[in-house]
């Protein structure tokens, strides 16, 4: 065989280990509609890797987030605490600057971001949209903070109830949230749920957020509704640095957290009734009737009766189609059934009211 010939079987070689790779990595979406006019960004804006106290590599993050269907992530190493500085130098512009081109190739929206860490109370502070992380690594807390205010970042309360004998609303926090320096809250982080600050994001009308707070590899193929990380749902003009940030700043996001959907009633109610559809009846007997109802979104909905009318309790199971039977007392051409959907948090404890509008010709 002639060199020439040789070469070329050997790149014909190359290129189908390459294409049988880049076949096993494959993308699960996650499935929520787009509300308002707004396109449904699924970020993850808090996560560590080896240049903090993580345990990966800074590209690991760009791959799981494609593996499992987010759009935007940001990689938040701790500045203050590098528990691998013997072996990994200190350096606060690598780990963006490691991902980004990855980030690049597989269409995953990179959000320059670090870690502002103090002991609780005042607790961990994440600034994304940083041009430079180097101004922030300064002594006093609310120095920091405004160097990350300076450079028109966007900073966030990690974990508000991490610690609780430590929790609650200190005076540093007022001093950040007067200033206008703290614009938002992780009402979620991880497998933790903080009543406390959507209770503070809605008094004090800060953005809600909800993220991994990820520090060992994630071995999950696929999300599912049982199997996700904790992710923010931003409502952007489009998936971009700009539109991003005008949406957290403006405050149009949700929290995807276990079972439960977290945020303003707007929100939610758009992903609602995006999602959940309706049919006519298709049959009739004397006042019972039966009619599909399909939920088009990655959340199990579960809907409690608050009105006269339909099954007491509905669940409408993620990304299926389910067939509900039920007595109605009306005449007209339509009849209301009036449910709160439980998990749809609006507030600490609060489900979302609902009205299940059934056509009856
Ligand atoms: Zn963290």
């Amino acid at each position: 065989m002639n060199i020439r010939l040789r070469n070329a079987y050997l790149v014909a070689l190359i290129n189908l280990l390459l294409i049988s790779f880049a076949a096993g990595d494959v993308r699960h979406e996650i499935n929520f509609p787009d509300i308002l006019n707004y396109e449904t960004l699924k970020c993850d804006l808090h996560m560590h890797t080896v240049f903090s106290d993580g345990s990966v590599w800074p590209t690991v993050r760009v791959d799981e987030a494609w593996r499992e269907g987010l759009d935007v992530i940001s990689i938040t190493d701790h500045i203050e605490y590098q528990p691998h500085k013997q072996d990994v130098p200190t350096n606060h512009s690598r780990p963006y600057e490691i991902a980004s081109r990855k980030a690049k190739e597989m269409n995953i929206l990179l959000v320059r971001g670090t870690e502002i860490t103090r002991s609780t109370p005042p607790g961990h502070f994440n600034g994304i949209f940083m041009e430079d992380i180097q101004p922030l690594d300064t002594n006093d807390l609310a120095d920091a903070i405004k160097a990350a205010n300076k450079q028109g970042g966007f900073v966030f309360w990690n974990h508000p109830g991490w610690k609780p004998e430590a929790k609650g609303w200190f005076d540093i926090h007022t001093k950040l949230y007067e200033n206008k320096w703290l614009h938002g809250l992780e009402v979620a982080n991880g497998d933790s749920y903080y009543p406390e600050a959507l209770q503070w994001c809605l008094e004090k009308n800060l953005t809600m957020m909800g993220n991994s707070d990820v520090h060992q590899p994630l071995t999950r193929h696929a999300t599912s509704p049982e199997n996700h990380r904790t992710i923010t749902l931003v409502f952007a003009e489009q998936k971009s640095l700009k539109a991003l940030k005008e949406a957290l700043v403006a405050g149009r996001t949700a929290v995807w957290y276990q079972s439960q959907l977290i945020g303003r009633k707007k929100y939610l109610e758009a992903i609602f009734n995006a999602a959940v559809k309706i049919g006519t009846p298709y049959l009739r007997q004397g006042n019972t009737i039966w009619f599909e109802i399909t939920n088009n979104s990655d959340i199990d909905v579960e809907m409690q009766r608050v009105g006269r009318q339909g099954p007491e309790k509905l669940t409408l199971p993620a990304n299926v189609t389910t067939i509900v039977k039920t007595n109605i007392n009306t005449e007209t051409d339509k009849t209301i059934l009036a449910y709160q959907a439980t998990n749809f948090l609006i507030a600490p404890d609060k489900g979302l009211p609902v009205n299940l509008l059934i056509p009856l010709q």
